[in-house]
């Protein structure tokens, strides 16, 4: 560290843009920032000497955990040897062939290619683009809408910040755009009418789904896109048969299915895909994040064989496909990508998801799930969330204004914590590293409990 810490913060006041930033209080200093250093395992360190465990993996992605030098290794043997050459018109590295081939064996059955980006947003706009072009390859040019859920979370472009039903990421920027539509949210806890059961909601989410496709015609409807467990929407899984009930309106209705596995992918609900665990089959994958566990930017559209052949046959009558981006499959990311799955197998994740992930919630419920305040701990695998209501027995909300879900998130910070306050309810969310010990859910789990005691006294 070369530069004083009040520098640092001066300069970053003055010319850094932050992402999903209160730009105005953060330029004037009214917001704390945090100046990360250094992480090792589940912890990071920031530049103030102070340690957190990261109960969120970053941003739900350092899967592996911190400063694994077996990817840093390989990343700067790749970047020694070839930093970049693109992979248009047939190019590629070892590092990116051998990625695809290790994506394919692990995905569900039915998958043919992966087509990669960078993040999971552009990952998103490829999977629309294809879904369109695949349409336009059937002769069927009418069938371009694409559906998605109120909560669901598809990324922050204009297509697939149109995808993301949350309002926070619609407000001010004349979004969502004309041709996609929400459909209602599998949520069982926020459900419409409090005597149905799961099973009520799931053909009530159905119904409801089949009556916007006859609304719209279903020749006019291209695709459905849905996380296997909404993330960001507040970390919801779905009431019991959800995806078989939904999976078969699509088929009836001749509407592709893209699995958004942008958080799933990799291991984090305890099943290598979200797919397999819900018995979804879908059409294209999104993958990014627990491609690389964040080590370097990487994401990936998976493409089913069912639409490979329609792709190929578009280029056969029409030339190669006109969509790319110069970093595709950039060789440093499926580098780290290569370097991080085989990490995520010789570590035993995915199994230490489901198990640690199993004790974590249970441990969390038995903790919090009996206090006034906290209405409900839901989770699956290293996925799990905390929902605040001001009333248990109605289920009532608070006051937005009374930000306890940031409140919550603030003590748990004291505590030497991180957990994300879920931009749309007061919901407390936890993803971290898939290599977390019981030991370290359990300090969380104390962690949490002085939390909610601190905003809510005992
Ligand atoms: N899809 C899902 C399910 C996500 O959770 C995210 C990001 O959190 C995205 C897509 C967008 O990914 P990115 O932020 O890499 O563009």
């Amino acid at each position: 560290m070369f530069l004083k810490n009040d520098q640092l913060d001066q300069w970053d006041r003055e010319y850094f843009f932050h992402p999903s930033t209160h730009l105005a209080q953060h330029a004037r200093g009214e917001s704390p920032n945090r100046i990360v250093t250094g992480g090792s395992g589940v912890y990071i360190e920031d530049r103030n000497g102070r340690r957190l465990l990261d109960a969120f993996a970053g941003l739900y992605c350092v899967n592996v955990g911190y400063g694994r030098t077996e990817i840093a290794e390989a990343i700067a043997a790749q970047a020694k040897e070839l930093a970049y050459y693109h992979a248009y018109v047939g190019h590629g590295t070892e590092a990116s062939i051998t990625l695809a081939k290790m994506i394919l064996e692990r995905a569900p059955k039915n998958m043919s290619k992966v087509y990669f980006g960078l993040g999971g947003s552009d990952a998103n706009e490829t999977n629309i683009k294809l879904v369109w072009y695949y349409n336009n390859i059937l002769g069927r040019p009418e069938k371009k809408k694409i559906i998605s859920r109120w909560r669901g979370y598809h990324g922050s472009g204009l297509m697939t910040g149109s995808l993301t039903g949350l309002a926070t990421f619609h407000n001010k920027f004349d979004l969502p755009l004309a041709p996609i539509l929400h459909t209602e949210a599998p949520y069982y806890y926020r459900r419409p009418d409090s005597a149905m059961s799961e099973e009520d909601l799931t053909a009530y989410l159905a119904a409801e789904l089949e009556a916007l496709i006859e609304r719209e015609g279903a020749d006019t409807i291209a695709a459905f896109i849905g996380e296997p467990v909404l993330g960001t929407g507040g970390i919801v899984p779905p009431p019991a048969g959800y995806w078989d009930a939904i999976q078969k309106v699509l088929k009836k209705h001749d509407i592709l299915l893209i699995a958004d596995e942008v958080v799933t992918g990799f291991g984090r609900l305890g099943s290598m895909f979200g797919s397999d665990h819900y018995g979804i089959e879908p059409d294209i994958i999104t993958i990014a994040k627990g491609l690389t566990s964040a080590y370097a930017p990487l994401s990936g559209s998976i493409v089913s064989k069912k639409v490979w052949e329609v792709l190929e046959r578009g280029t056969d009558e029409n030339g190669p496909i006109g969509h790319g981006w110069t970093y595709s499959a950039h060789p440093i990311g499926a580098a780290a990508g290569v370097a991080n799955l085989k990490l995520v197998d010789s570590l035993g994740l995915v199994k230490n998801a489901a198990e640690t992930g199993r004790h974590f919630l249970n441990a969390m419920k038995e903790a919090v799930g009996g206090h006034r305040h906290v209405g409900e701990v839901r989770g699956e695998g290293l996925l799990c969330a905390l929902e605040f209501v001001e009333d248990k027995e109605s289920r009532r909300a608070f006051d937005a204004g009374k930000k306890i879900g940031p409140q919550i998130a603030a003590a748990l910070l004291e505590e030497g914590v991180i957990g994300r306050a879920m931009p749309q309810g007061d919901i407390l969310g936890f993803a971290p590293p898939l290599c977390l010990t019981r030991e370290e859910a359990d300090r969380i789990v104390d962690a949490t409990v002085k939390a909610v005691q601190k905003v809510f006294g005992a």
